[in-house]
């Protein structure tokens, strides 16, 4: 059996379903819930609740961490890739980068597809 994941909401324990519910008979508490994966937030949290609870909690401080956005991003061509995928006549899917502004279509593999860090737009 693989390893339980605990969800990171901070009041997950306070949302008090049954299932939550765990313990010994006479003794049972309600608890973080436990799973061997999560929907929500990157496999993080149980329920949107959770996740709207972890940001309400931590979000500004996150945000200031990793960066506060002090000027509005601009949409250019060099940063308008983006995955997206199609299916041919054969029923066949056909991964593509996709230019949001010059409308270009460049072919993807799944594998390119599917990984996070490969990407055709410029940093920043
Ligand atoms: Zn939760």
């Amino acid at each position: 059996m693989s390893e339980l994941k605990l969800c990171q909401g901070p009041k997950c324990h306070q949302h008090n379903t049954k299932d939550r519910l765990k313990g010994p008979k006479g003794n049972k508490t309600y608890q973080t819930r436990r799973r061997s994966d999560f929907y929500y937030g990157s496999g993080n949290f149980c329920s949107l609740n959770c996740q709207n609870d972890w940001f309400e909690t931590y979000g500004n401080r996150a945000i200031d961490h990793f960066g506060r956005l002090t000027e509005p991003k601009h949409l250019t061509e060099d940063n308008a890739w983006y995955k997206t995928y199609d299916w041919n006549s054969n029923d066949e899917t056909l991964y593509v980068y996709r230019n949001g502004i010059t409308k270009e279509e460049r072919p993807l593999t799944k594998e390119q597809y599917r990984d996070n860090n490969y990407t055709l737009n410029e940093r920043g």
